[in-house]
């Protein structure tokens, strides 16, 4: 073995360059967050080969003297944190002083500076780590780094660099995050010859979206609403429910004007777009936050690309509080103007009448003969001081056709078109509806929004329905049998594992009952710890119910069609079923017109 020494500077910067410029992005990124840390307006960038032959960042920030200039060569010279301490409240993107040295170690590198009270520049060449010359020279203030043929005396890094294209890819993206981070500074980049994009300062983000990640990404966003809770401030644009992306490439996260990767963040916007858009895909979404520097570390990853939240439950909070909302306020008001009349809601309980009314609401069923509700017998909570039994139940559809002409006017059916669509004239275009999307919405939110807590209605089975069980089953069924009963259901246990349903919520059928017990056991193996939240495990048994409609979408009657806008509309979110896909297209007159080429009026 050979004796113990210091390792020159050359070789410790070319170590520490391995971490802190791993690609060639690296390197463009710490240029970039140092002219963007000198306080520039204005940022240019080009890179040719993948960055690997040449990089130049340029910027009209406020410059170095030449002392400084040689200094910032330096291992750890940095003017950006002084103590340890200082780390807490790091705001500027750089703080190690490592990039510069590391970049100039594996380079030929060029460094041009001059302040703006400075009459003349200073120009520093590097090579691998070597000083070649420092000398004044003629430029217009700011800065200007070039790094010519990274890594070329580090050939061990240089194998493990990808193609020129995805090198080039990478630097494109990165630089596209911080546009979007700084709208304020006006950025320039080139890939060779070619402009990979160029934005001028911009007050509103959108313009910066739109010119960064075009103009089609722009334009389908909306903004969310601002929210500021205990020092932590969220704002950004987003994509309405019902569009949803393949990848996560639109998602760009920025905590305090940097863009960053924070599972925290992604997590919540999941969480937040849950129900909004189809499982499996990932909404669009630019995210601002702003917390105090003292609440998250920066410093968990070399290349600082991922940020740690101290509270992480509040900012998750934050970001799905905001979705939820955003998702509120979008009501499809291109399609539905604002009707004269307030919209007819479900009126709940008090009369005997309204009690009959929302325990047959569920959608669907084809207008039943008279008798077939003799099967159910309303029960408990009917205050029935006549003691006549309640007038039978009227069919949904004299239900729903009594507010028909407040507002469906708006959307007028056309017919049907295959098996689960059907077309609308609006005043507005068209819209098509997918009947089976719609109506699984409907489902959903009358069930969530009935009673719960054991407060919901019943009705008894006049016949009960038998149930033969597993052991394990049924002791999964014991479990969490609550969650059943809460909402309404009364099980009654007969011999070994043998259960006999006795009641079941008015949003079920009595034909659906055995089938979705099943389910609910299904449920409970699989998840179970979802039933024992009270407000998911809700949200999970109506997400059962609805996948139980059982009357298919073409015996419904036309004039249930003709209301199922009514009450979609109704719904808080009208846009999507309950697994996020969308409920209706609308086709506007401005895009028939542009198709067509012709005004339509
Ligand atoms: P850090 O950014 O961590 O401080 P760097 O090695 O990236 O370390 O830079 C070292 C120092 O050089 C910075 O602290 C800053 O003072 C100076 N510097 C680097 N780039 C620029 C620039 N584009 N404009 C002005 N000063 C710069
Ligand atoms: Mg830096």
């Amino acid at each position: 073995m050979s004796r113990i020494h210091i390792l020159s500077d050359q070789v410790a910067n070319q170590i520490a360059a391995g971490e802190v410029v791993e690609r060639p992005v690296g390197a463009v990124k710490e240029l970039l967050e140092n002219s963007l840390d000198a306080g520039s307006t204005r940022v240019e960038i080009e890179f040719r080969n993948g960055g690997k032959s040449y990089i130049r960042v340029e910027d009209n920030g406020c410059g170095m003297l030449p002392d400084e200039a040689m200094l910032s060569l330096e291992r750890h010279a940095t003017s950006k944190i002084r103590k340890a301490k200082d780390l807490e409240k790091v705001i500027s993107f750089g703080f190690r002083g490592e990039a510069l040295p590391s970049i100039a170690s594996i380079s030929r590198f060029t460094l041009r500076t001059r302040p703006h009270d400075q009459i003349e520049g200073t120009e520093i060449l590097v090579n691998a780590g070597k000083i070649v010359h420092q000398k004044t020279c003629g430029m217009p203030p700011g800065t200007r780094i070039e790094a010519a043929n990274l890594f070329y005396c580090v050939p061990a890094r240089r194998k493990f660099l990808k193609t020129e294209n995805t090198e080039a890819a990478h630097i494109s993206r990165m630089a596209k995050l911080y546009a979007i981070a700084h709208p304020e500074v006006s950025f320039n980049v080139y890939s060779g010859p070619r402009k990979v994009f160029q934005s001028p300062a911009c007050t509103d983000l959108r313009d910066r979206i739109s010119e960064v990640f075009g103009d089609e990404v722009a334009a389908s966003l909306t903004p969310l609403p601002e929210q500021e809770v205990d020092g932590c401030h969220l704002r950004g644009m987003v994509s309405p429910p019902g569009i949803g992306r393949p990848t996560r490439q639109d998602i760009v996260t920025v905590v305090n004007s940097r863009p960053v990767e924070s599972r925290t963040l992604l997590y919540a916007l999941t969480e937040g777009y849950h129900t909004l858009i189809p499982k499996g895909k990932y909404p669009v979404a630019f995210l601002f936050l702003d917390i105090d520097p003292a609440r998250i570390d920066v410093n968990v990853h070399p290349q600082k690309r991922e940020i740690r939240f101290h509270s992480e439950g509040h900012v998750r909070r934050l970001v799905i509080e905001s979705i939820l909302r955003m998702a509120e306020q979008t009501h499809p008001s291109t399609v539905l103007p604002e009707p004269e009349t307030p919209m007819p809601l479900p009126v709940i309980p008090e009369s005997p009448a309204a009690f009959v009314r929302t325990s047959i609401q569920p959608p669907g069923p084809t207008p039943e003969p008279p008798g077939s509700h003799g099967q159910t017998k309303e029960s408990n909570n009917l205050p029935d001081s006549s003691g006549q039994t309640p007038a039978p139940p009227r069919s949904p559809l004299n239900i729903v056709s009594t507010h028909t002409d407040a507002s469906s006017a708006h959307w007028r059916l056309i017919g049907r078109l295959r098996q689960h669509l059907a077309l609308f004239e609006t005043t507005s275009g068209m819209v098509i509806l997918h009947l089976q999307a719609a109506r699984e919405r409907i489902r959903f939110e009358e069930i969530l929004n009935h009673g719960g807590n054991g407060k919901s209605p019943s009705q008894e089975l006049l016949l009960p329905v038998p149930v033969q069980l597993d052991n394990l089953s049924s002791e999964l069924l014991e479990q969490h049998g609550k969650v059943l009963r809460d909402e309404g259901f009364s099980l009654e246990l007969f011999g070994r594992d043998f259960y006999r349903i006795e009641a079941i919520p008015p949003w079920l059928e009595p034909g659906e009952a055995e089938n979705f017990l099943r389910q609910f056991i299904e449920l409970a193996r699989e998840n179970g710890n979802l039933l024992r939240k009270p407000g998911l495990a809700r949200e999970e048994l109506a997400r059962l119910a609805v996948l139980e409609i059982a009357t298919a979408d073409d015996s419904l009657s036309e004039s249930e069609v003709a209301t199922l806008p009514d009450r979609l509309l109704n719904c808080r979110q009208p846009l999507t079923c309950p697994q996020g896909k969308a409920t209706f297209y609308e086709v506007t007159s401005q895009e028939l017109a542009k198709k067509f080429g012709r005004k339509i009026p």
